[in-house]
């Protein structure tokens, strides 16, 4: 899965996710990707966040709908991903899975399960990506 959030110069907020699916994915499987909350989310207000793994049993979590109000509700990006992961790998200790978020002001964070996960940052100030590694 490829989840990408943008934050425009009006603060205005988008993420999108695109996915070729579930390893060995059966005919006619809907996953998590077009599950609004699930793999993405993003809330002009407060922030974003995208997700990867295995969405069958992430999409149960909503973990990027978690995130957002996670934050809204004031935890910081890293905790909010923390915590959202934390919820699933509680009743599938085996999930694997990660997520990214960002709130509005461009702090950003990733939590990951079962497997290292990495995340890339662009922003204007900067002159190349930078790519962030989030252990498990
Ligand atoms: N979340 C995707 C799915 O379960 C897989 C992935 O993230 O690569 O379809």
């Amino acid at each position: 899965t490829i989840a990408m959030a943008a934050i425009d110069k009006m603060g205005h907020i988008a993420v999108g996710t695109s996915t070729n699916g579930a390893t060995f994915k059966i005919p006619g499987r809907v996953g998590d990707g077009p599950v609004t909350g699930s793999s993405a989310y993003a809330d002009d207000e407060i922030g974003a966040c995208g997700a990867t793994g295995d969405g069958d049993i992430m999409m149960r979590f909503l973990p990027c709908y978690q995130v957002v109000e996670s934050m809204r509700l004031g935890m910081e990006p890293k905790l909010a991903a923390k915590d959202a992961i934390s919820r699933i790998a509680r009743k599938f200790p085996d999930f694997v899975g990660a997520v990214f978020a960002i709130n509005k002001n461009g702090v950003h964070a990733g939590a990951s399960h079962g497997w290292t996960f990495q995340y890339s940052v662009r922003s204007p100030e900067m002159n190349d990506v930078e790519v962030f590694t989030v252990l498990p």
